[in-house]
């Protein structure tokens, strides 16, 4: 019997009027009782639609209670969800819609028009608050008495679901596509739970825990970081369409949050608000950043409003959450992502997949049962991915004497020149403790002489640029600077200005297109 999927029913059971979501913007709420009707009643829509085992259901929206009743719907009829991400352009999210062919592709009405250019896939929009006035009216006895007749009858709604397993596949995850074409990550229900438990557990989550999901639902950052670990403990998730940071920081004294995650990009712009220079959030257990290196300024922030902060590591590939640190630990040793949680097993490998020791830098191979499954109809990507049952990251990294890891970064940035070894996120460092730049990064460019040649592009404060030669100026200071720290071969030969760094959906910095544009520059 799978019995895995009926927690929100208990959930409700145990404590029906508690919220379990609240939209941010809104205030509008769902408590325990209402998501589980909710999923109920959506999942017995998506049934009359024709929906069955293995069919995906896309989704186009901002965040929002939907993706919750879709993504639990489409469990209990073993279908599998895919949210797609509404920032791409119609062009590229037809190319998710002609990879995924979903049955049915809901959207939220303000992506109407987008939705419908889309070909190959019928459209709906979703609309929570007919439900919601339906639930209201006091129609919904009338709506479940039918609803229970229907499932009894047709037999597909037992208690053991409709003979899906843990490993039935249940949530596709198109990735960024920062290393490439976006991969669908097919996760089943034993990725999602076990992440889940994993987080609940080696976090120490707890229904006294109110988190604001504010990165996009359509990434695992959005929906598997916090959102489900939280509903699981029976917390209340709080959902914000769109990253505003005086909105976002007045919102966790609103909502009396206690954990939140937000990329470093996020962070750079909440550390200016108004709220956080008070330095009273009296409910914060944690601040979280993941999906891209922390710069160190960011830590510095927090440390000097006394706040708790700390850096995790994840991907979509696996959990995403993987990692477990103190923000007293992470204090001290800036930038570590602490110790593998409970339910995971990690290692550091050479070229050779060997096991490296404590202090040399290998890739990161993760195992556990919160990886992925597959990548959607992409077998070859699979087999280069996982094996001998590990997920290589892809990403460098090395663990300390007391066994706590370092991310270094991807693989595929780390760039040779001369033969010798730079880690971007080395000479990022250095930049970023420069005063008055916004942001940092460090790139590869081909280079006849040196195979690569290190090359930096910044983000400068508007205040500095007062005189007419300040841009020259910047550059030989930064280079000076780096001289100070660095080995000559990691010092930048080359620094770009920019007024803004290109960034990817979920706003981690575009390496792929800053290159671009630096290549675009020089021909
Ligand atoms: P793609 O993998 O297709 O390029 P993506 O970046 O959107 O797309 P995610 O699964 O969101 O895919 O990101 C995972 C990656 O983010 C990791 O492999 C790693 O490179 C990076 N990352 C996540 N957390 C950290 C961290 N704390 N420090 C450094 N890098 C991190």
């Amino acid at each position: 019997m799978n019995i895995e999927w009926n927690w929100l029913k208990k959930r409700a059971q145990l404590h029906p009027t508690k919220a379990a979501v609240i939209e941010g913007e809104t205030g509008e709420q769902w408590n325990y009782q209402e998501l589980y009707h909710l999923t109920r009643s959506t999942a017995v829509m998506l049934k009359q639609k024709g929906i069955s085992r293995g069919d995906r259901v896309a989704l186009l929206a901002p965040n929002g209670t939907a993706y919750l009743a879709l993504l639990f719907a489409c469990r209990e009829l073993a279908a599998i969800f895919v949210p797609l991400n509404w920032r791409l352009s119609p062009i590229e999210l037809q190319g998710l819609v002609d990879d995924s062919r979903p049955s049915r592709l809901f959207f939220d009405p303000t992506f109407e028009k987008l939705a419908e250019k889309l070909e190959g896939v019928p459209v709906e929009t979703i609309d929570l608050k007919k439900w919601k006035g339906t639930y209201a009216t006091g129609k919904r006895e009338q709506l479940f008495s039918s609803l229970e007749e229907r499932t009894a009858s047709s037999g597909w709604f037992t208690v053991s679901g409709p003979g899906s397993s843990l490993d039935t596949p249940w949530l596709m995850i198109y990735t960024g596509g920062t290393t490439g074409q976006p991969k669908g990550a097919v996760l089943t229900y034993r990725s999602v739970f076990t992440n889940s438990i994993n987080t609940v557990l080696t976090w120490g989550l707890s229904e006294n825990d109110i988190t604001i999901t504010i990165l996009p639902m359509f990434h695992t950052g959005g929906i598997n970081a916090l959102t489900i670990p939280v509903l699981h403990a029976g917390g209340t998730v709080v959902l914000y369409r769109q990253f505003e940071p005086d909105t976002i920081a007045k919102g966790i004294l609103t909502y009396r949050c206690t954990i939140i995650l937000m990329v470093p990009t996020m962070y750079r712009s909440f550390i200016e608000t108004e709220e956080f220079q008070m330095g009273e959030f009296p409910h914060m257990n944690v601040f979280l950043s993941g999906g891209a290196p922390c710069p160190v300024s960011i830590y510095d922030a927090f440390s000097a409003k006394s706040l708790p902060f700390k850096e995790g590591y994840g991907l979509t590939e696996a959990g995403p959450n993987n990692f477990v640190i103190s923000p007293e630990v992470a204090e001290r040793k800036r930038g570590s992502v602490g110790k593998p949680m409970l339910f995971n097993e990690i290692t550091v490998r050479n070229e050779a997949g060997n096991e490296v020791l404590p202090g040399e830098i290998g890739e990161l191979v993760i195992y556990g049962d919160h990886l992925f499954d597959h990548y959607w109809q992409r077998s070859d990507e699979t087999e280069k991915a996982v094996q001998g049952g590990g997920l290589l990251t892809g990403d460098l990294a090395y663990q300390d004497e007391d066994g706590d890891y370092y991310i270094l970064g991807r693989k595929k940035e780390m760039l040779i020149t001369g033969g010798e070894n730079v880690y971007p996120l080395e000479v990022e460092n250095v930049l970023a403790a420069y005063p008055n730049l916004l942001e940092t990064a460090v790139v590869g460019i081909p280079d006849e002489q040196w195979g690569e040649r290190v090359v930096a592009v910044v983000a400068v404060q508007k205040r500095i640029r007062r005189d007419p030669n300040w841009e020259g100026e910047l550059k030989s200071q930064l280079k000076a600077f780096c001289r100070e720290k660095l080995a000559g071969y990691k010092i930048p030969k080359e620094i770009y200005i920019f007024d803004v760094l290109p960034k990817t959906h979920v706003g981690k910095i575009d390496k792929k297109s800053i290159v671009d544009k630096i290549m675009q520059k020089k021909q």
